[in-house]
């Protein structure tokens, strides 16, 4: 299919490209990676009028250390997450999720600040960035906001973005040395989204969950932080018992649509399953 016929711009400020997409409001429309956009317009299912390329803005690029933060700019791909020593130290969850994104021809383009902006349940960072209690940078009109992970998904395709929006970069808390992190996906095949899909965060202390978080992928309308199922966690050995109440906990959330990757009720219990093996993996990785 071939998208309808559009604008081009190109701006090379983020002042720019917040003055362009304001004007043009509900006629424009950001463009990152194009690896989620791009299809939907071949598609018709989105028809801009104006197509605003923000690869043009070298400050919306790189990744950066800011006290005990790491601050990623929105134009930052999935390869380069990939790539990049100081997550690999500091966050290596980015780079198990990533690699998990679609395939490599994807990666090389579609963007972080793309991948979280999109409001597609079936994105895998979004649970990721809940999990961590990541805030986006979000430049409009009126200056800067900044907004939790865990206040910005409202619906499939609803964020808390306005028109003329650019959100410029993601900032995470890096979690404490000697953390366990994993991210299970559940796909049909390599490239494919979340059947479904968790992520888990946790810290211990003598052999004992200190701190624990969980993101869960394409299980609902939004993504999905299991704050509930975390709590029952802490202070447990991740013994049989306490891990069955906690995966109970996190079902309990889901509200999956039934569609081509399996009815409701399968996807819940595999959110449940992925969940178990996050866990598992978490707590194998973590030293304390
Ligand atoms: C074959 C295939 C398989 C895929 N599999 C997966 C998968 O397994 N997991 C997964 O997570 N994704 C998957 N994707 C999607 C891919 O990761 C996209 O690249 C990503 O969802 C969007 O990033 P992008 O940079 O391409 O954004 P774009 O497609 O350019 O933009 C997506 C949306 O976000 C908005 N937007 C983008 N950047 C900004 C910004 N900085 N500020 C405000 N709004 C912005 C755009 O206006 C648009 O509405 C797949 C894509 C393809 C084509």
């Amino acid at each position: 299919m071939i998208p309808g016929s559009f604008a081009y711009h190109r701006p090379t400020s983020v002042k720019e490209a917040v003055g362009l997409l304001a004007r043009l409001g509900d006629d424009g429309r950001a463009l990152a990676g194009g690896h989620s956009l791009i299809p939907m317009m071949k598609l018709r299912l989105a028809t801009p009028a104006n197509l605003v390329d923000l690869a043009g803005i070298a400050e919306l690029k790189g990744i950066r250390s800011d006290g005990n933060d790491i601050v990623i700019g929105a134009m930052t791909t999935q390869h380069d997450l990939i790539g990049s020593d100081v997550l690999q130290s500091k966050l290596p969850i980015l780079r198990e999720t990533s690699l998990q994104v679609a395939d490599p021809q994807v990666r090389y383009l579609g963007t972080l600040g793309g991948n979280v902006a999109n409001g597609d349940p079936g994105n895998d960072m979004p649970a990721v960035m809940m999990c961590l209690g990541a805030t986006y940078h979000v430049m409009g009109k009126n200056g800067e906001r900044r907004i939790a992970a865990r206040e910005f998904y409202q619906g499939a395709y609803f964020t808390a973005l306005e028109t003329g929006d650019v959100l410029t970069a993601v900032r995470i808390p890096v979690p404490p040395a000697g953390h366990g992190y994993a991210y299970e996906k559940l796909k049909r095949k390599i490239g494919d989204y979340a059947t479904a899909a968790a992520a888990v965060v946790l810290t211990t202390s003598g052999g004992k969950v200190a701190s624990c978080s969980i993101g869960l992928t394409n299980v609902a309308e939004t993504p999905l932080w299991a704050e509930q199922a975390a709590k029952t966690l802490v202070g447990s050995t991740l013994d049989a018992a306490t891990v069955k109440k906690a995966v109970a906990a996190a079902e309990a959330i889901t509200a999956p649509a039934s569609d081509a990757r399996g009815p409701a009720q399968y996807r819940t219990k595999m959110a449940g399953v992925m969940l178990s093996r996050a866990l598992k993996t978490a707590l194998s990785r973590a030293r304390g």
